[in-house]
This record gives C-alpha cells, structure tokens and sequence, in this order.
C-alpha cells in the first residue's frame, strides 16, 4: 500500500485517480483519501493478491497499476481488473455525495458514505464487506463505461450492450441486471455472497433494503449511507 511514488510513461492510461488525490476541501479530502486506500486493497484482494500502486505520471496524474501477477490461480476477476489497469483505455475516477455512477466516456463517480453504509450492513450480517466495497463498486460503475464494457465480449454480451457499454434494469424491475449479473459472477468465484436484485426494497416501508445470497441463505441488507471515519 505504500509504495514509492514512481514516475511512468504518460502515455499509459491506466485507473486514473488524480481527482481522489487532488486538494479540496478537508471533508472531501478525507472522503478521497478513504476511497483511494479501500480501491486498492479492494482491488488487490478480487485480483488475487497482486499488488497494486499508486504512481505520477510525467503529465502530473496519479494513477494505479498493478504488478500484473495474481497469487494462485488468476480468475475472471482478476483478468477484469487487469484489463481496467492496462493501458487500452482510461477509467477516471472521483468521489461524490451524491450516488455513485459509470459514464459510457470512462467517468466513473463513487459514493463513500453510500458504499460504507452498505459495507457496515454486510459486515453486521457477518458477511465479507468486500461484497459491496469501494473495489466492487469500481468495478460495477466500470460496466457503465464502454472501456470497461469491452472486456465482455461474446454474442450474448454484445446483445446485452446499448450504446456499447451496459445498463442497469428498468425500475420496477426483481432482477439483478445486466452489469450485476456479471459481477455476481465475479462475487461467486470470490467466494462472496451475490446481489439478488438491482432495486432497494423497503422494509416497512421505512428503510430501504438490498437482497444477498449466500449458500441458499438470504440477507437482507439495509442501504443506508454511513460516512466512513477517517
Ligand atoms: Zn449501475
């Protein structure tokens, strides 16, 4: 995690997390910091164990590369995030308050509060927070990119494309979707629980509510935002 800052060619154009690194306010400060830690170490885990780092390129941009080798065997997840840290195409990422969400140009925006919030609430469940944390998150937001999209390939992804990346389901909508299926998919060979549907439910129709599965258990999970502590 704390690796010396190198510099790289330019020209790569791997996960670029300038904005997370930039000078702001002392609240969003905080909030990027926690973002920019948890991406890594997220990152790291559903890739396997590489190692990823955080590095200045000579145009001034702070982006992540990874070592590129996995521990064991590399799985479908970590072909994914090493396709995201190759230099093929760009994914941006910055931090907001207000939801997090993929652009079909690369922008990918993350939520802290929103994506600890529903880290707590795994965790009470006695389920692995990773499930839900800031590296799954990325790698949902990422599926909205067409960059990202592009690992995806076949005639049945390619169906399930519009505009050449994917879609979240209609509201309204029990299933999990085009881009969480694929990364339940991830979750499985993780040995994580999956997301059962795209749409929060209400509990009592108070608090809203995301459904997991784990070994045919169920696990209501309560989405809620918690902004993460320092
Ligand atoms: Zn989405």
């Amino acid at each position: 995690m704390n690796n010396p800052t190198y510099f790289i060619d330019p020209n790569g154009e791997e996960i670029d997390v300038t904005d997370l690194t930039n000078n702001k306010d002392e609240d969003q400060q905080n909030r990027d910091a926690w973002l920019v830690v948890q991406l890594m170490a997220d990152l790291s885990r559903i890739s396997g164990g590489q190692e990823i780092s955080r590095s200045q390129t000579k145009d001034g941009r702070t982006v992540l590369t990874g070592s590129g080798k996995c521990d064991g065997d590399c799985s479908e997840a970590a072909a994914f995030v090493n396709h995201l840290l190759s230099d093929e195409g760009t994914v941006t990422v910055s931090g907001t308050n207000e939801g997090s969400e993929g652009f079909p140009g690369g922008q990918v925006y993350l939520d802290a509060s929103q994506i600890n919030g529903l880290q707590e609430g795994l965790e009470e469940q006695g389920l692995d927070p990773l499930t839900g944390g800031v590296g799954m998150t990325f790698l949902h937001e990422s599926l909205h990119t067409k960059f990202g999209a592009s690992f995806f390939n076949s005639s049945e992804d390619q169906k399930n494309k519009i505009g050449g990346r994917f879609k979240d389901p209609f509201q309204g909508s029990k299933r999990p979707g085009n881009v969480v299926s694929r990364i339940n998919q991830f979750r499985e060979q993780l040995g994580l629980a999956t997301r059962e549907r795209y749409f929060e439910e209400y509990d009592n129709k108070v608090n809203p509510t995301l459904l997991f599965k784990k070994d045919g258990n169920e696990y209501i999970i309560q989405s809620r935002n918690i902004k993460p502590k320092k």
